[in-house]
Parts: structure tokens; sequence; C-alpha cells
């Protein structure tokens, strides 16, 4: 049993397929990739679903550490005023520190 596909990191979508094209050049050799029927983003191609699998998800795990330290580096240079209605920075703070970030 593979691990579960993540969600698309481009859209989030989770309308996820794992196709293969076939080599004829190559033993009629299968190869695998993910592709998102969403906004077609797809990854490269493997030779087991497993690698695909793999490489996709580390793909969707890197663009998830990118938008936390985004978020992270928005929060610590925010000028924060206590006391203020809907203020972002502090709405994003809550949200990371709910995810289990440290701040
Ligand atoms: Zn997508
Ligand atoms: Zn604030």
């Amino acid at each position: 049993m593979s691990e579960p596909l993540k969600n698309c990191p481009f859209c989030y979508s989770v309308n996820l397929e794992i196709p293969y094209s076939i080599y004829s050049y190559e033993h009629n050799k299968k190869r695998y990739h993910v592709l998102c029927n969403n906004c077609d983003s797809k990854s490269g191609e493997y030779d087991t679903r497993e690698l695909a699998i793999e490489a996709w998800n580390k793909r969707a795990d890197d663009k998830y550490n990118e938008l936390v330290e985004f978020l992270i580096s928005f929060v610590i240079n925010a000028d924060c005023a206590d006391n203020v209605k809907d203020c972002v920075p502090c709405e994003a703070y809550e949200l990371l520190r709910k995810h289990g970030v440290e701040v």
C-alpha cells in the first residue's frame, strides 16, 4: 500500500490521478507521473507509482514549507498595534500556532 497523495501544491485540488506512459523504444517500459485534473500540473516521470507519489508529496511539502516561511517572516516583521480588530498579521500568527508552528 503506497502513501496517500497530498493535495495539489498549486491549486490544492484532490482531483489527482497517476497515469503512465508506455515507451516502446524502452521495451514498452511504463513510466508513471502524478497528474492534477484541476490545473494540469504534473510530477516528473518515474519507474513506479510509489516513486511518482513520493516526488509529488515532496513538492507539496516544499510548497507548504515555503508558504509557512513566508507567513513567519510576515508575522515577525509586522508592526502590530495591540487590540486592533481583524489584524491580518495576528490572524496569520494564530493560524501558524494552530498548525503547530512555533513563531
Ligand atoms: Zn492542481
Ligand atoms: Zn496584530
